[in-house]
């Protein structure tokens, strides 16, 4: 059964129809997830302004190039002004919607993020929107951000295998992570996390379990991205993830979640010339050009090969827009928020305000 024959094409689907979908052939897995993201989305890519902020980080994830225990990395914060002025340049090249990342650092601890967030804010403008990913915070600091005018928050869980994200993550749980995206949800954020595919450990029960969770956690954007191993990381030798694994694990998301905005990601284009395009064919509907300064962009190595590091994200967008067009497909400057979330609004002021 494809989502679109299931009468409500916007829902999250179901365990069983997951690993139905799941025993399909690629071909015939990838063309009706491209159906489904055609329904619900139409011809259209969305586009968002990526600003990596700072490279610092407190935690030692073990597939992570920038993690704590790397001494060769040259760290750097961009300050308030300089995000703010890319912030800026962005918003006169047409973007609406400006992601900002970075490790866990200490620097933004405090306030650190509250005045990058305020600063961010008030470069954008009020049409603007804003999503932060600087991993877990308590649910106060998330109430806070929100308040200072962040719309959106990503947050990978990265694997649902407990035993598995545990070991990766350097003893952190998934359990912890799960309840810091439920307090960014009850925050009242646009909600976005996803997974790797590749790690080491992983079987195919793995995806399913990833696909479920995303389902259940009803994301309003959904990332894959194929793990690359980093050769300063304790996980060096790992053979990685594959682009198929990874376009397969696309058409699947998009299945369990049409209304889910899911980008084509820069890890799938570092692994094959065209993964970015592949993931698009898949059902991905977003395009995020890193459109951090240049100088920095070098440093901010999650893993080896990231592509476009020479270039201003800026003069990515008609490389992306060949991309795009080559696959049917054209770019939307649209902010692009989730899918029914006037709806979800519209609901919960109807629910208040309703009679007995
Ligand atoms: N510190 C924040 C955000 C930055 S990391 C956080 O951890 O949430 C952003 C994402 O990069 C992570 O969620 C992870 O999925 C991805 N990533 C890290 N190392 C990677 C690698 N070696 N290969 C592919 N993706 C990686
Ligand atoms: Fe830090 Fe995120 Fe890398 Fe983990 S994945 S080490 S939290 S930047």
């Amino acid at each position: 059964m494809s989502a679109a024959l299931r009468g409500d094409s916007h829902r999250p689907a179901n365990e069983a129809e997951i690993r139905e979908w799941a025993s399909l052939p690629d071909a015939r897995l990838i063309a009706l997830a491209r159906s489904v993201a055609d329904s619900v989305h139409g011809k259209e890519v969305l586009l968002r302004g990526l600003i990596e902020v700072t490279n610092e980080c407190g935690m030692d994830c073990l597939y992570c190039g920038i993690r704590r225990s790397n001494g060769e990395v040259e760290r750097y914060r961009l300050s308030d002004e300089a995000v703010a002025a890319t912030v800026e340049a962005g918003l006169a090249a047409g973007f609406r919607t400006f992601v900002l990342q970075g490790g866990e650092s200490e620097n933004l601890r405090g306030d650190g993020l509250l005045k990058l967030t305020e600063a961010a804010r008030k470069a954008a403008g009020a049409d603007s929107a804003i999503t932060l990913s600087f991993g877990i915070r308590s649910r106060r600091e998330y109430e806070e951000l929100r308040a200072a005018g962040a719309d959106r928050y990503l947050m990978r869980f990265e694997t649902a295998d407990p035993e598995l994200h545990r070991y990766l993550r350097n003893g952190m749980t998934l359990r912890r992570r799960l309840e810091a995206l439920e307090d960014l949800r009850a925050a009242g954020f646009q909600l976005g996390s996803g997974f790797m595919t590749g790690l080491p450990g992983e079987t195919g029960e793995t995806l399913i379990a990833n696909i479920v969770l995303a389902a259940e956690l009803d994301l309003d954007m959904g990332g894959v991205g194929p793990f690359i191993p980093h050769p300063k990381t304790p996980l060096a030798d790992a053979s990685g993830g594959t682009i198929e694994l990874a376009i397969r694990a696309t058409a699947l998301l998009r299945l369990a979640l049409p209304a889910c905005h899911i980008p084509a990601t820069t890890a799938a284009g570092t692994l094959h010339p065209e993964g970015r395009e592949r993931m698009l064919e898949a059902g991905a509907n977003v395009l995020m050009p890193n459109i951090t300064p240049v100088g920095a962009k070098k440093n901010y190595l999650l893993y080896p090969g990231k592509i476009c590091l020479d270039e201003s994200g800026f003069q990515c967008v008609g490389c992306l827009s060949v991309r795009a067009l080559g696959r049917g497909l054209t770019l939307s400057w649209n902010r692009g928020d989730a899918v029914g979330l006037r709806k979800r609004g519209t609901v919960g002021v109807i629910a208040a305000g309703a009679p007995g």
